[in-house]
């Protein structure tokens, strides 16, 4: 069951602030309050969804296309496209989710360690 009062939930809302890199309609992608590179950036949907398989499985394609493409786009805005990045999804308790509401992590700006 989604919790609502997670808090990219409040983030979307707009009930917690958050340094925002893209916003539209459907996506969020916001700086990370605890950055664990030099860039490190959080997209979400703004679909109540848990996590990764929440979300692709139960949202249209054109939703769970978008995100991705956004993503991609967000990458071209932060300039990581040339040197590379990594993308994260945590999920569930042997990922170490901590926040119940699907999220990218995209890492770069430097030379990541494993
Ligand atoms: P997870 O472990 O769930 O994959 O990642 C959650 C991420 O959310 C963590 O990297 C954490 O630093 C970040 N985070 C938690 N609370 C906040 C917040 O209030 N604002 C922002 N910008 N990031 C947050």
């Amino acid at each position: 069951m989604y919790d609502e009062n997670n808090i990219f939930a409040k983030i979307i809302r707009g009930e917690i602030p958050c340094k925002k890199v893209f916003e539209d309609d459907a996506v969020l992608f916001f700086y990370d309050i605890s950055p664990k590179a030099k860039i490190h950036v959080l997209g979400i949907p703004k679909n109540p969804c848990i996590d990764y398989a929440d979300f692709v499985l139960n949202y249209d394609d054109q939703i769970v296309s978008n995100f991705f493409k956004k993503t991609e786009h967000v990458i071209n805005i932060l300039g990581l496209r040339k040197d590379g990045y990594r993308i994260v999804s945590n999920s569930g308790v042997n990922g170490c989710q901590e926040v119940p509401h699907f999220h990218i992590h995209i890492l770069g700006g430097e030379k990541l360690t494993l």
